[in-house]
């Protein structure tokens, strides 16, 4: 109850803007304005009916029938539309038609949207069986004609009430909204403004209503405008069959029926409430149309929305339940008394159709508290799949087979769902390899900003402010204000990657994990950036995870090195003794692959050959098709990591006692 009292505080900035919104964009809009001016008209005249009309619309003058209306030469002013054949006023008539008309569409279109919008959010964001439930349901009714399951069931009601008709018509029409409610949720949950959510602690309800509901609901108000002219449509057309409101209720359906009648002699009778009809629907579409345009920004700026269908891994893996789940408590070890992070033989697997991706083998490592330990490797090599076991935000179906990950003692792999909620965000933050994509586009960076401070801090809007404007200073944002009231298009990619940094950065998590924080950006805004985020772990005692492929950024910012291949860890030590001496070919050829400004030579080191097969069970080294010191026992055993120096380790067999033994003299 407190969060949607929070979000509607968080919101009425917002809507308080809508209507300022609205009123610009209809300027800007001819049409958005004629639909809107239209659409206001019939509403105004369906509300103000009683007061507008000339006469009772029921009442009944035999001596004034079919009176023809004022622009026919035997028309009066009594009788602006004329009478119809029991001599009602018909511009009274039409004007309570209209009355009806809107309030049997309108609640019935409440009906179908909130059905649909729930059941396409459920069944988009948790998928699985629930997914397919919803969706073989929509199937079964969409393959019985709507209009005859309106006939069949209002047919045998002995007396029709408004109420019967709003659910006739409106509980069919979920499946419209949750289709493409269901659709759009399914590209956004993908996103990784929602992973991000879930690296802060949101649930699994918070994500889908605070994160991914911001996003998707744009379309509702747009399939229901356009919704109320189709049911304005069907409504008629009951009442035209005569399965509607009954006599002497005024629909238009019913005026253009009696009107069909008379046509042969008064042949303005079906016509005029047959315009009524297509004027509402005609005006409620180009409302709704500028509607669709003027509050999905990405629509306003041009912008084309882009729907990315959810992986089959990830569908399979939503369908799956949760084996993490079943682990009730936190296990946890004494660990290491100097280390925050300590990972030991970690496995991560990715199960696909032909076998089993092998993606982290047996991985070890060691970050001290505010320590930056670089992890540096080709694509493939495990670095990310690495991060997100720590952070435990594995894509489906991957899962740790076996290993610990002890954060201060504690093993997250063994860790609740509900643990990991709330060590996300405040103890482990993250950062994202593209900026734009983990903000989500719908919402203003301020309102992202206070929402995950607020989330993890349970702090104060008033106090989420202030330490937003405070953490955007302090990433060198200089008018925090503006870009605050922005969205996350509006701004460069750079700025966004800063407004990420602050995010992760405001509530002091003791560990950072930092995935390819810079590579979509240029060379000058790298620099600043990663200065900024080394200076402020530095400033705050955070322990820095820096992935990155780019070696020379981890030689200029990282106290520690790790390098990693085909999901093994090669080399790993100090970062200063492994630049200077790398000990494994593979690290080496890393390094001669880097472009120096001072080097002659105006072609790049490349590594010939490629990683190997991440499905194949290994026997010896991972580098051995691509090294040039390739030796039999490489192909046969698996090198361990052998000791350089204090804390230098390098798994390769040059480095064995025996092997070095037998090379020396
Ligand atoms: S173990 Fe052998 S193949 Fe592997 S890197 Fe060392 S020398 Fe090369």
């Amino acid at each position: 109850m407190s969060d949607a009292v929070a979000a509607a505080e968080q919101m009425a900035p917002d809507a308080s803007r809508a209507g300022t919104r609205l009123w610009r964009g209809a300027l800007k809009s001819p049409l958005m304005l004629v639909g809107m001016a239209g659409t206001l008209v019939i509403v105004a005249a369906a509300v103000f009916a009683p007061m507008l009309a000339p006469y009772d619309p029921t009442s009944q003058n035999l001596a004034s029938i079919l009176v023809p209306p004022i622009w026919h030469p035997d028309g009066t002013v009594e009788h602006v539309l004329g009478t119809d054949g029991l001599g009602r006023d018909v511009a009274s008539r039409l004007l309570f038609g209209a009355r009806n008309s809107l309030f049997v569409a309108g609640a019935a279109m409440l009906v179908g949207s909130s059905l649909g919008l729930i059941t396409g959010l459920v069944a988009g964001f948790f998928g699985g069986r629930t997914d397919a439930i919803v969706m073989r349901l929509g199937d079964v009714q969409l393959a019985f004609p709507f209009i005859l399951l309106a006939i069949a069931v209002l047919g045998v009601l002995p007396d029709r009430h408004p109420v019967h008709l709003i659910l006739v018509l409106g509980i069919p029409g979920w499946i419209i909204y949750a289709r493409v409610v269901r659709s759009r949720v399914l590209a956004e949950r993908e996103k990784d403004y929602v992973e991000a959510a879930r690296a802060v602690g949101a649930g699994s309800w918070r994500r889908l209503f605070r994160y991914v509901l911001p996003s998707v609901w744009q379309v509702v108000p747009v399939i229901a405008l356009l919704d109320i002219g189709f049911l304005i449509i069907m409504e008629s057309t009951l009442n035209f069959l005569g399965l509607g409101l009954q006599p002497p209720a005024s629909t238009w359906g019913g005026i253009l029926a009696e009107g069909r009648r008379n046509m042969v002699v008064s042949p303005w009778l079906p016509v005029l409430p047959g315009l009524a009809i297509m004027v509402t629907v005609l005006s409620i579409n180009l409302f709704g149309d500028g509607l669709a345009a003027l509050f999905d920004p990405r629509l306003r700026r041009g912008g084309m929305r882009r729907i990315i269908p959810p992986s089959p891994s990830a569908r399979a893996a939503m369908a799956a339940p949760s084996p993490r789940e079943e682990v009730a408590e936190p296990v946890t070890s004494d660990g290491d008394a100097g280390s925050l992070l300590r990972i030991r033989d970690l496995h991560v697997e990715f199960p696909v159709e032909d076998g089993t991706v092998h993606a982290v083998r047996g991985i070890d490592l060691d970050i001290r508290p505010g320590e930056t330990l670089g992890v540096v490797g080709e694509s493939g090599s495990g670095k990310s799949v690495t991060a997100s076991a720590i952070i435990q935000l594995l894509d489906p179906p991957g899962r740790v087979t076996s290993g610990s990950i002890l954060l201060d003692g504690e093993d997250l792999v063994r860790a609740t769902n509900r643990r990991m909620r709330g060590l996300r965000g405040r103890d482990i933050g993250m950062i994202f390899q593209n900026p734009a994509a983990s903000l989500n586009p719908v919402l203003t960076i301020g309102f992202q900003m206070r929402e995950a401070i607020r989330h993890v801090t349970g702090g104060s809007a008033s106090a989420a402010a202030t330490l937003a404007r405070q953490v955007l200073v302090d990433v060198g944002i200089p008018d925090p204000d503006r870009i605050s009231r922005q969205y996350p298009f509006e701004l460069s990619g750079g700025m966004n990657q800063r407004v990420m940094i602050a995010m992760a950065l405001a509530v002091k998590p003791r560990l950072l994990l930092a995935d390819e924080p810079t590579t979509a950006l240029d060379t000058t805004t790298q620099a600043q950036i990663l200065r900024s985020l080394a200076d402020l772990t530095d400033e705050q005692d955070i322990s820095l995870l820096l992935i990155t492929h780019d070696v020379a950024l981890i030689a200029e910012y990282a106290d520690t090195i790790l390098v990693l291949y085909a999901g093994e860890v090669c080399e790993y030590g100090p970062v200063d003794q492994v630049i200077a001496d790398p000990r494994h070919p593979y690290t080496r050829a890393l390094l001669e692959s880097v472009p120096r400004i001072d080097s002659a030579n105006e072609q790049l080191e490349t590594i010939p050959g490629e990683l190997p097969d991440p499905r194949a069970t290994r026997t010896g080294c991972p580098f051995a098709a691509r090294c040039s010191e390739v030796m039999d026992v490489c192909r046969d055993e698996v090198a361990p990591p052998f000791p350089i120096a204090p804390g230098h380790v390098a798994a390769c067999h040059l480095w064995s006692p025996k092997h070095v033994g037998e090379a020396s003299p």
